[in-house]
C-alpha cells in the first residue's frame, strides 16, 4: 500500500543522483531505508540543508510498493554543528554512520537508533573528541548485540591479569592463565581504556589500540573494513 510516513531519521549516507536528485540513507528507529529527496541539489533546496549527514530529523516519507521512498518533508531535531567544522569530529562521526550504515542485520533498530543519536550529541559536545568516539563505538558495538566483555576473563572467568590475549570472536579478554587460547597480543591499558569509556571516563593513553581492536572487531562482524576509520585514524595520529 502507498502512503505518508512520519519518522524520525538519522541521516547516514547522502548520495547526488541525476536531474539533481540525491538519494539518503537513514537510520530510523524501525530500521535502515534509502529514500530519495527531488530537486535536492537546486541551490534554493530547503531540505537539502536539513539533511545532512549526521543531523537528526523528523522527516515525512511517500512509500509506494516496488518503489524508492520520497522525502516528502523535513524538519530538524538536532544538528550537532561541530560535527561539520571541527575535522577530527567529523571524521570519527563518519564512522559511526559507516558502522550503521553498513550493518547488514534486521534486528531490532530501536537500540541502534538511539545509541547513535546519543553518540553524535556526545561527540559534538565533548571537550576531546576522542573521548567520545571510542565510547560510541562501544555503545554501537552492544547495541548490535556484540557487546564486549571487559571485566571477567572469557576464557575462565576470573579475573583478568596480564599478559592479556584480544578474543575478537567472542568479544572478549583471556587473562595470563589462559594464554593458550590463543587471540590477539593486547595491553593492559588498552583494556582501561575500553573500560573507562564503557563508564564514560576519559580512556587515557590505551585509546588509540581499544580503537584499533574494535575496529577489527568491526572488520569481523561487517565482513569489511570501514573505510572511514583509516583516514579518521590518520587525523588522530596527526
Ligand atoms: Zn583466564
Amino acid at each position: 500500500m502507498s502512503g505518508y510516513r512520519e519518522t524520525q531519521a538519522v541521516v547516514l549516507r547522502s548520495q547526488d543522483l541525476r536531474e539533481a536528485d540525491r538519494r539518503l540513507s537513514l537510520l530510523t528507529p524501525q530500521g535502515r531505508c534509502q529514500a530519495r529527496v527531488p530537486g535536492a541539489r537546486k541551490a534554493k533546496s530547503r531540505l537539502a540543508g536539513l539533511l545532512q549527514p549526521a543531523s537528526v530529523v523528523q522527516v515525512t516519507l511517500y512509500e509506494r510498493p516496488g518503489a524508492q521512498a520520497v522525502v516528502t518533508g523535513a524538519s530538524q531535531i538536532a544538528s550537532f554543528r561541530r560535527l561539520h567544522e571541527d575535522l577530527v569530529r567529523v571524521a570519527a562521526s563518519q564512522v559511526l554512520l559507516e558502522i550503521c550504515d553498513v550493518q547488514s542485520g534486521e534486528e531490532e533498530a530501536l537500540r541502534p537508533f538511539t545509541v547513535l543519536v546519543e553518540a553524535l550529541r556526545l561527540l559534538d559536545e565533548a571537550p576531546d573528541a576522542a573521548d567520545a568516539w571510542l565510547e560510541g563505538e562501544l555503545g554501537l558495538l552492544a547495541a548490535y548485540g556484540w557487546g564486549l566483555e571487559l571485566w571477567r576473563c572469557v576464557g575462565c572467568g576470573g579475573e583478568l591479569r596480564p599478559p592479556l590475549k584480544y578474543q575478537m570472536d567472542i568479544g572478549g579478554f583471556t587473562c595470563g592463565r589462559c594464554s593458550g587460547i590463543g587471540g590477539m597480543t593486547a595491553s593492559a591499558s588498552a583494556l582501561e581504556a575500553l573500560r573507562a569509556a564503557a563508564e564514560g571516563a576519559a580512556p587515557g593513553p590505551g585509546d588509540a589500540e581499544a580503537r584499533s581492536l574494535l575496529h577489527l572487531t568491526w572488520r569481523g562482524h561487517l565482513e569489511a573494513p570501514l573505510k572511514s576509520a583509516e583516514f579518521a585514524e590518520s587525523l588522530m595520529r596527526a
